[in-house]
């Protein structure tokens, strides 16, 4: 019997037809870079596109978009992979990661920057004419998803937010039409990407400010595990003697047993005190002081860096690895919180998380700026991770972690830091990331600029009701 002709499908000629007017690539489920493109750099993230489009420029966006609505498909956006919040299943993948452009202009002390580039690239070309960006901890992450959803890093509490070093945008809008927003063009919508993450919008690039940083003092201090209890509340009443030019952290860490660690560190825990000082080194000498004065560490790292080196000061790891982040902001760290903390990371305990972090915000993020991000009077930013090997393992981990916020509750301000949230945590917490004043606002945004939700992949935002 003949076989009845299948005729192709629409969507076959529609993806001829986009792919025709495109610089970039359009990947199909068939292809054979198909699994690669999908793949994010946590590994725990599995998501089926219906196809994906690598953009060479911001009129491929355009394109990607116009297509996007005219076949019905909602939008995911990803550069690297590192902050999913919902995976992109179904859907039209943008995949930023060929937007690759950096600009450094160092008399205006100012970066263009693309869409799919990572920090790295702006370090090294701004450290080439001594200017520094305000990346993380990790110069592996993207810069444009770092920075809307605040982006709080070594430099933070002397220059503030990435999101507050934005000059300008390039956005497309789910209108299909490429907008520039900047503080007197489209301020409105300038005020939502600045913190308020990638639901409003696609970045194709944005111009950041940078900053005179070329060495820093960095580094950690490692106590036994043991001590954790007075190295914590050491670092607690370090808090207030501290200046702005150093932001630090307190960390809590259990080493995996593997052959990448050092031998010295495999399968230990310990507990570290982070910084990274932004002024003259004798003066980052004093400052710590307080601790070698006090106990000697058993491993003192603190040392000047150059600022092409700060990675060095978190160590995240770079190749891609299955993980989950969750986090709140910590009223307080009080001897209660202290014990549960401890008891919460030990291994002996059963604990899933390999560390515990507490960043000391502050400093430059307390000055108000015109911006979606509403946690600037917050002080202790809390984040726990955790390696993710299995979805089974998965499930244990976030309940996990749930069951340790719900024993922290009260010493939790109520707020949440969403770079610090991943997957349907991220998508639960929306609220609590932002003031309701300001919540109530990113809805209105997104009523104005996304009605009908389609770039529904970023951070939870629904439109606002009519
Ligand atoms: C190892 C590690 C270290 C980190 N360190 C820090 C830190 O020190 N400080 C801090 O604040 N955060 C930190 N983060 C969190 C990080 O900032 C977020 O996960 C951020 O979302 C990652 O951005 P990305 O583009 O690399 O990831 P992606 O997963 O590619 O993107 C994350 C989300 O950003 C949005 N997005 C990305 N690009 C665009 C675009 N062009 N247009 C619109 N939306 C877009 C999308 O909604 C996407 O879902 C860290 C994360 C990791 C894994």
């Amino acid at each position: 019997m003949l076989q009845p002709l299948t005729k192709p499908s629409l969507i076959d000629d529609a993806v001829f037809f986009l792919q025709s007017r495109l610089q970039g690539a359009v990947i199909i489920p068939e292809d054979h870079r198909y699994d690669r493109a999908r793949q994010a750099w946590n590994l725990s993230v599995d998501q089926q596109p219906a196809l994906i489009v690598v953009p060479k420029t911001a009129a491929d966006v355009v394109e990607a978009v116009r297509f996007a609505r005219h076949e019905g498909f909602s939008i995911a956006v990803q550069a690297t992979g590192h902050g999913n919040v919902r995976p992109a299943d179904d859907c039209l993948l943008i995949l930023t990661s060929d937007l690759q452009g950096v600009e450094v202009d160092a008399q205006a002390q100012t970066a263009w920057v693309e869409a799919g580039v990572k920090w790295e690239k702006v370090l090294a070309k701004a450290q080439a004419v001594g200017l520094a960006p305000l990346l993380g901890s990790s110069p592996d992450v993207g810069a444009v998803g770092y920075t809307l959803g605040g982006g709080m890093g070594w430099l933070a509490r002397k220059y503030g937010l990435s999101a507050d070093s934005v000059n300008t945008f390039e956005v497309v809008t789910t209108d299909g039409q490429l907008r520039r927003v900047s503080a007197t063009e489209n301020s409105d919508l300038f005020w939502g990407l600045r913190g308020g993450g990638g639901s409003l919008g696609i970045i194709t690039g944005m111009e950041i400010k940078l900053y005179p940083v070329t060495t820093v003092y960095g580094g950690n201090l490692f106590y036994p595990i043991d001590q954790a209890k007075a190295v914590i509340t050491h670092y607690r009443e370090w808090l207030p003697l501290l200046p702005d030019e150093l932001t630090s952290s307190i960390a809590i860490m259990n080493f995996p047993p593997i052959p990448d660690v050092p031998e010295f560190l495999r399968g230990q825990s310990f507990v570290m005190v982070r910084g990274c000082y932004t002024g003259p080194v004798e003066q980052g000498e004093a400052l710590l002081d307080y601790w070698r004065s006090w106990q000697a560490p058993v491993i003192d790292d603190f040392k000047v860096l150059p600022f092409t080196q700060s990675a060095a000061i978190s160590n995240d790891p770079v190749d891609p690895i299955g993980a989950q982040s969750n986090g709140a902001w910590l009223r307080e760290l009080s001897n209660e919180a202290i014990d549960i903390l401890i008891e919460r990371i030990n291994p002996a305990n059963g604990s899933p998380l390999a560390f515990i972090e507490v960043r000391h915000a502050g400093g430059a993020m307390t000055k108000p700026q015109a911006s979606a991000y509403s946690n600037r009077s917050e002080t202790l930013s809390l984040q726990m991770v955790g390696a993710v090997f299995s979805p089974e393992g998965h499930q244990a981990l976030l309940t996990y972690m749930n069951e340790t916020k719900q024993a922290l509750q009260p010493y939790l301000s109520g707020r949440v830091y969403m770079n610090f949230l991943e997957g349907k945590v991220s998508q639960e917490q929306i609220r609590n990331g932002y003031a309701p004043e300001a919540y109530e606002r990113l809805t209105q945004l997104k009523a104005k600029y996304d009605p009908d939700n389609v770039l529904a992949y970023g951070f939870n935002i629904q439109p606002a009701r009519k």
